[in-house]
């Protein structure tokens, strides 16, 4: 293998290693959780914690209530009993009675205001983590074929690395340094392959010299781009 066919396979290896790197850097990116997942998530616990706010409030109300009746109750024994005589104690166990009923009037309008809203937040968290349940079921799906490709491309790119080793230690250190710094100016590609007489590092026709000296694979480079032009 002559030298610019080696520097080509150089390029050829290099270009892939930049490919494969490229991708894997996509591929561990989409393992992270995504937006939509994300928001599915809040979403749910959102619904959740309403939910419990609700039967809290609920709860709370009830034991008023309970409590209230209790003591009417009281009160409405203790008014029919015949023990009190007092006409100021009378009166006034009437007016406590009057208020407490106000008080359980309000209360159940309460109850019933808590109870819809429990049906509401039991239904959008039911939609929620439906919702929720569907994203990552899909999520978890594509993880395993990211896991699966992230897998190759570490393979690949393992077996890149000792074929660029060994393609190395046959180039001349001159010609790879012009490599190196050749490849940093272009963008990564050093070498570009000439197809049709068209340089294929830039997309423009090389003169007919450079294309004879390509031909005869002499070290030519571009007279557009500036690569190294090779005729395989
Ligand atoms: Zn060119």
């Amino acid at each position: 293998m002559g030298h610019l066919q080696q520097l080509f396979r150089l390029q050829q290896i290099d270009t892939e290693i930049r490919e494969k790197k490229q991708r894997l850097s996509e591929v561990l990116q989409a393992q992270k959780e995504t937006e939509a997942l994300l928001a599915a998530r809040q979403r749910a616990e959102t619904a959740v914690a309403t939910l419990q706010k609700h039967r809290t409030q609920h709860k709370q109300l009830t034991d008023e209530l309970n409590s209230i009746v209790a003591k009417r109750k009281r009160s409405e024994q203790r008014l029919y009993s015949g023990n009190v005589k007092n006409p100021k104690e009378l009166s006034d166990l009437q007016h406590e009675i009057e208020s407490l009923e106000r008080r359980r009037s309000t209360l159940e309008d309460q109850i019933l205001e808590a109870m819809i809203a429990i049906e509401e937040a039991e239904a959008e968290k039911e939609t929620a983590e439906s919702e929720l349940t569907t994203i990552e079921n899909e999520w978890q799906n594509r993880q395993a074929y990211l896991k699966e490709e992230q897998h190759t491309l570490a393979l690949r790119l393992h077996t890149l690395a000792g074929e660029r080793q060994k393609c190395i230690s046959q180039i001349p250190e001159e010609l790879l340094n012009e490599y190196q710094t050749l490849s940093q100016r272009k963008n990564g590609t050093a070498v570009a392959q000439l197809k049709q007489n068209i340089c294929q590092g830039c997309r423009l026709t090389v003169s007919e010299q450079q294309i004879r000296d390509a031909r005869a694979g002499k070290k030519v480079h571009c007279n557009n781009c500036g690569r190294i032009l090779y005729s395989g």
